[in-house]
């Protein structure tokens, strides 16, 4: 079964996917993580989302597709995914639909944070370009800057925390992913968690809500 996790970029879903999938198990599926990949190794596919994403829009939905169709095909029945980033707009979310008897959403969890926060979170933003650790120049700093306190490797900013960037993908959200959130709202699947505060009680807010699922 699946637990859509959405939000605006900077909500937090990455971090509390990660968290979800180390402490109580659930398997993270992250759209934006696998076209990462997909860029870095030069697929097919990385070709065609790498401009799209480095503007911070959309990659086409067929492409999407794809990629949940290969991520889903691995899991176990009796396992819960935990799909970060998917579905971006309707038509995903009616694409998801169409796989419910092998993988029915049971709830659609959004993650809610202000916009300005949102833009601090994403300009201060570092990433390790080798283990994928990410941190921020204020609130969660490495020890020395610029390297990964986990692996030693190179911290760098997105190309698409960039401020240009971030300004297309918070209007994307609005206009394109906010919709969703009626969607499932209208199924009785829409829950609403407050994203501001520690990552530890924005955690606890999280799993007591997906335990009682
Ligand atoms: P994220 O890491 O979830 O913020 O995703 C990074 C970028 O990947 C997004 O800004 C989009 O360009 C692309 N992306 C990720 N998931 C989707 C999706 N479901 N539909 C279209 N594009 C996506």
């Amino acid at each position: 079964m699946i637990v859509v996790l959405t939000g605006a970029p900077g909500a937090g879903k990455g971090t509390q996917a990660d968290m979800l999938a180390e402490k109580i198990g659930l398997k993270k599926l992250s759209t934006g993580d696998a076209l990462r990949k997909h860029v870095k190794e030069g697929t097919d596919i990385g070709k065609i989302a790498g401009a799209i994403m480095e503007r911070g829009e959309l990659v086409p939905d067929d492409v999407l597709f794809k990629i949940l169709k290969a991520e889903l095909d691995g899991v176990k029945a009796d396992q819960i995914v935990l799909l970060d980033g998917y579905p971006r707009n309707l038509s995903q979310a009616e694409t998801l639909q169409t796989l419910k008897d092998r993988h029915p959403v049971k709830a659609a969890i959004h993650l809610d944070v202000d916009r300005s926060a949102l833009i601090s979170r994403l300009s201060g933003r570092r990433v390790c370009g080798s283990c994928g650790a990410t941190y921020h120049v204020s609130t969660n700093p490495s020890k020395k800057e610029g390297i990964c306190d986990k692996c030693g490797g190179e911290l760098a900013q997105r190309k698409d925390d960039k401020p240009e960037s971030v300004a297309v993908r918070l209007d994307v959200f609005e206009k394109t992913t906010r919709p969703i959130l009626e969607f499932y709202g209208a199924r009785g699947l829409y829950k609403q968690v407050k994203g501001e505060g520690l990552p530890s009680e924005i955690y606890e807010r999280l799993s007591k809500l997906i335990k009682a699922i």
